[in-house]
């Protein structure tokens, strides 16, 4: 999802031969799971997977998750030729994880409709995925209906990191909760919540310096997660071979966190709490479907540092929002149809909070 690019305002122009390098070290380390999905990088990253991956290494020597993108489904038909075109870009017979993408309130009934999970059993019976599991962003009182519903489930894909374990929308703790009463496996996404818990503000560093001086903030996310019973598997999205160095490295043998290390990590889920002003981990799900083309998460992103102690105010944000906007709509096109709000994992009051990225760029 977070592949390295060669430009970063194309999502599609992934840094292959970085990611080839990347690709290797991580097998070389020994850890084997990779993950992928239909829509990202625009529809590329299996692509690119493949020419990394699958083109390069034996098939025994890694495992590859991909994932139905309930969000297109126009019809049921459109399963099975979504599937055939995921393997063949993929280069690969069969996917070791397969996942129902981004079950909530708003795909769930277009699943049922049509008959998804039955889908994937099938495909689990010709050979053609190992295990079945769904990507989830919505409540807990949900996963505990879908759970029920459809016992065949292996495993979960959950939004777990410690700024969203007790969070009233978010809900990462209760969603855990439910599968494990489910009796489900666990995996972990966004445990370093879009690398927000990667640049975290000064005072919050410091504490975590304080108590293990070796430890990246985001070694810290990642340990957490890494450390409940359940989780089978976190997927840290890895953007760059410096990122992966350091998450090959403490991840070989790193335990579960101490209750004094959980302890420091509650302070500064305070202090970062108090500092983001938007919490949009840039997943941009968002995009797709806007028809004014606003390029959501950038200008969140802009949003955010314009508002966060260390780049608060530069200069430098009121001009990237000029250059994006010449090739996208401006935050105050939006004409709030909502499409945006129904797709967000974050459940973000997007069309408000783009009246406020407007009232500080275009004022
Ligand atoms: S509400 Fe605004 S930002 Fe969201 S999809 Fe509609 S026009 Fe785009
Ligand atoms: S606004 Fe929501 S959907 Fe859009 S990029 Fe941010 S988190 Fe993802």
């Amino acid at each position: 999802m977070r592949l390295p690019l060669l430009n970063k305002d194309d999502p599609s122009s992934v840094d292959l031969e970085q990611f080839c390098r990347m690709t290797d070290l991580f097998l070389e380390r020994g850890f084997t799971y990779f993950d992928t999905a239909y829509m990202y990088h625009q529809h590329t990253s299996e692509s690119f997977v493949k020419k990394a991956l699958t083109q390069r290494h034996p098939r025994e020597s890694y495992q590859l998750a991909s994932k139905l993108p309930t969000m297109f489904l126009k019809k049921p038909e459109d399963q099975e030729r979504i599937f055939q075109e995921q393997l063949e870009k993929c280069g690969v017979e069969y996917f070791d994880y397969y996942l129902l993408h981004n079950l909530n309130s708003s795909t769930y009934p277009t699943a049922q409709a049509f008959d998804s999970f039955a889908f994937l059993r099938k495909k689990k019976e010709e050979g053609a995925i190992r295990h079945m599991g769904f990507s989830f962003h919505d409540s807990a009182r949900l996963l505990d209906e879908i759970l029920t519903a459809h016992p065949e489930v292996e495993f979960v894909q959950l939004q777990i990191n410690y700024l969203d374990w007790d969070d009233a929308g978010i809900q990462s703790g209760k969603c855990y909760e439910t599968a494990v009463r489910h009796g489900k496996k666990v995996i972990v996404m966004e445990p370093v919540k879009g690398g927000v818990l990667a640049r975290i503000p000064q005072e919050g560093q410091a504490l975590l310096k304080n108590c293990r001086p070796q430890w990246s903030p985001a070694s810290w996310a990642i340990r957490f997660a890494a450390g409940l019973d359940s989780v089978m598997m976190v997927l840290s999205g890895m953007s760059d071979l410096e990122q992966l160095e350091d998450n090959t490295s403490f991840m070989q043998d790193a335990g579960p966190l101490l209750p004094e290390e959980q302890e420091v990590l509650r302070q500064v889920r305070e202090i970062i709490r108090g500092s983001i002003a938007i919490p949009c981990t840039a997943c941009g799900y968002c995009v797709e479907g806007c028809p004014k083309r606003i390029p959501i998460p950038s200008y969140f992103a802009l949003y955010n540092a314009d508002h966060q102690e260390l780049t608060k105010g530069a200069n430098t944000h009121r001009i990237y929002y000029e250059n994006y906007a010449r090739s996208g709509g401006r935050a105050s096109d939006c004409i709030g149809c909502g499409a945006c709000e129904r797709s967000c994992p974050q459940h973000l009051e997007i069309p408000r909070l783009l009246k406020d990225v407007a009232a500080s760029f275009e004022a």
